[in-house]
């Protein structure tokens, strides 16, 4: 998303939230206590139930099924059934569905954002930015379903003609987290229905009440039944529901995000049906800042990069590196925002841009980052506390003298926590860059040509940020290096994950 973008979501923030005050109760009627399967809406086989809350303050939002393999098994049935007719409807079909469940969410946003800020606690320009986000991937994928093109080769052999056709792979099993509750499952589901593949959903056990809403919105969109399922499933039934998909031979393809532990998982289990997969894992993005930097747009951009979302993003800067020449302003620069910038509270409120973590369990690995920092010698220039406001807060924090054998260095912070190394020269900056087993995305500020080239080249993650801290777009492809993942979602590319090639060779011509 551009920064253009992002101001303009947070002035239709401010919009959305007058909107709220006049409308309290508007994301209610998104509120569901039913999970969604064969176009029906159900509760769990046992009747079981688990509660979803507003991390910001501990809250009741809803009850949802806490459903377990049996339920899993209707929908990925319903999922095959659908596949028989859905696979056949035209592209202006589906891209009509698709186009209509677009301005659906548009025309809900505000109550979607709302929901969004409750169960996942982001604020609610975050949360407005996100529906924004999500909903484009079904203009774009609307779009893109009219253009799944075959190709016809020119053959060796006088008498035949060679052509490639594709056709959609099947069932799909989406797998999603809770960071991004929308988004996650639109940047999916786009692709796969746009070619014709149905889909079984299993959100985040924290926030699955977004899930069920666009769920309800692509009802109205005019979805026929069983080409999206949705399961609702708590810890306790996850890795369950999880294997199922995994090894069902009726599922062609699982799409996950989320960490690179569970991703190992999922790719492992899927080797016995040598399932199609796509995983979308953890990043570890470093964020340079040359000497050549405009330091203005550098703070600007760590700003955005490190703080949305309360830094729980798997394309966050995680690893600060400064050169030595700019490194004091910067740090000055980059503090001086953070105590300026960033008001923390529940994302509901007028003027919140940082909510709390998802739980507390989140609360205190970000701490234990700060404590294993600064016990190795880093220092705290701004926070570096857990926040007073409730248990899932944690304060904005700055950390400097940090070096690369901190734990912070090494994995996702996953919060508010910016932390800055110090560095000399381009080939030692790319080289803490690259030490790392994943490659997600990586930033830098440069106004050297030759240099935004080189280290553009260099640096080894599946999408950069030259000058730019916020590059999601729906035209664009979102996936990353090393384990970080397979597979890319999102721009032209996104379909060829649910889409297979099939070779006809026509003899005797
Ligand atoms: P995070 O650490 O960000 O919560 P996870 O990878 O644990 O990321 O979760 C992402 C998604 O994966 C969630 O929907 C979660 O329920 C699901 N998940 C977690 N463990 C498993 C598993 N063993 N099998 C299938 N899905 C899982």
């Amino acid at each position: 998303m551009s920064c253009a973008m992002l101001l303009q979501c947070r002035h239709s923030c401010k919009k959305g939230n007058r909107l709220l005050r006049m409308l309290a109760t508007s994301y209610s009627s998104f509120v569901k206590d039913k999970a969604y399967i064969n176009g029906s809406w159900v509760a769990a086989a046992n009747g079981n139930t688990f509660s979803v809350i507003n991390p910001a303050n501990e809250e009741l939002i809803g009850t949802v099924p806490d459903m377990g393999i049996q339920e899993t098994q209707s929908a990925i049935d319903a999922a095959h059934v659908a596949f028989d007719t859905w696979r056949k409807t035209t592209a202006k079909e589906r891209s009509a569905i698709l186009k209509k469940w677009f301005s659906l969410i548009e025309s809900n946003k505000t109550s979607l954002a709302e929901l969004l800020t409750k169960e996942q606690g982001k604020s609610m320009a975050d949360s407005i930015a996100e529906v924004t986000y999500g909903a484009s991937f079904f203009e774009w994928f609307s779009e893109e379903a009219k253009r799944v093109y075959g190709e016809i080769m020119p053959p060796s052999t006088a008498d035949r003609r060679l052509l490639i056709m594709k056709q959609p792979i099947g069932v799909a099993g989406i797998i999603t987290p809770w960071n991004f509750p929308i988004a996650m499952i639109t940047r999916k589901l786009g692709a796969a229905l746009a070619v014709g593949c149905t889909a079984v959903i299993k959100p985040a056990e924290d926030t699955p009440l977004s899930a069920l809403a666009i769920c309800q919105l692509g009802e109205e969109a005019g979805l026929p039944a069983g080409v999206v399922n949705v399961i609702t499933t708590s810890s306790k039934n996850t890795s369950d529901v999880g294997k199922l998909l995994c090894e069902s031979p009726r599922v062609a393809t699982i799409s996950f995000t989320g960490s690179t532990k569970v991703g190992k998982i999922l790719l492992s289990q899927s080797a016995s049906t040598v399932k199609r997969v796509s995983l979308e894992l953890g990043g570890n993005a470093p964020f340079i800042v040359f000497d050549s930097a405009n330091i203005d747009k550098a703070v600007t951009g760590a700003m955005a990069c490190k703080f949305r979302c309360a830094g729980q993003t798997c394309i966050c800067a995680n690893r600060f590196l400064v050169q030595d020449v700019i490194y004091d302003e910067f740090v000055k620069r980059l503090a001086e925002a953070i105590k300026n910038q960033l008001v923390v509270g529940n994302g509901l409120d007028e003027g919140v841009n940082i909510g709390p973590l998802i739980n507390e369990a989140a609360v205190n690995k970000v701490d234990d980052f700060v404590t294993d920092a600064v016990k190795k010698g880093a220092t705290k220039i701004v926070g570096g506390n857990k926040n007073s406001l409730g248990k899932n807060f944690y304060e904005p924090t700055l950390l400097v003298n940090v070096t690369t054998d901190m734990e912070c260095m090494k994995d996702e912070i996953f919060g508010p926590v910016a932390v800055i190394i110090k560095f000399k020269t381009e080939a030692e900056a790319i080289k803490i860059a690259n030490s790392t087993d994943v490659g997600l995305a990586g930033y830098f500020y440069s106004q050297d040509l030759g240099q935004v080239w080189r280290v553009a080249e260099e640096l080894q993650v599946g999408m950069v940020g030259a000058n730019e801290s916020l590059l999601s777009a729906a035209e664009v492809s979102f996936g990353g290096v090393k384990q970080s993942g397979l597979g890319r979602e999102g721009g032209k590319f996104g379909v060829d994950e649910y889409l297979e090639m099939k070779y006809i060779c026509m003899g005797g011509i």
